[in-house]
C-alpha cells in the first residue's frame, strides 16, 4: 500500500503537520514557481494513515503498490 496526494489538495498543510515521521513535504511544482504542492516521501512513510484521516479534502488516497513498470490503462 502507498498513500498519495491527488489534485483535490487544497494546500492546508494539515497532513504535513500530523505526519509522525515528517514524510509529507511541500514542494514547488514544475508548472509555476508560485504554486506549491504536497508530496509524500514513500521511503519515509510508515503508512499509518493519519494524513488520509485528517485531510479535509479527501485528497490522500491509499493505493495498491504497483509492481513492475506500471500498468497500461486504456484511454476512455
Ligand atoms: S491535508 Fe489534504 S488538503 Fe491539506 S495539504 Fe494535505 S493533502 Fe492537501
Ligand atoms: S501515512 Fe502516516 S507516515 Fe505516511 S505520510 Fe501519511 S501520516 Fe505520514
Amino acid at each position: 500500500m502507498i498513500f498519495s496526494i491527488n489534485d483535490e489538495c487544497i494546500l492546508c498543510g494539515m497532513c504535513a503537520d500530523i505526519c509522525p515521521v515528517n514524510a509529507i513535504l511541500g514542494e514547488e511544482t514544475t508548472q509555476s514557481i508560485d504554486q506549491y504542492r504536497y508530496v509524500i516521501d514513500q521511503d519515509a512513510c510508515v503508512q499509518c494513515g493519519e494524513c488520509a484521516e485528517i485531510c479535509p479534502a479527501q485528497a490522500i488516497i491509499k493505493q495498491e503498490e504497483e509492481s513492475g513498470a506500471g500498468r497500461k490503462e486504456d484511454a476512455a
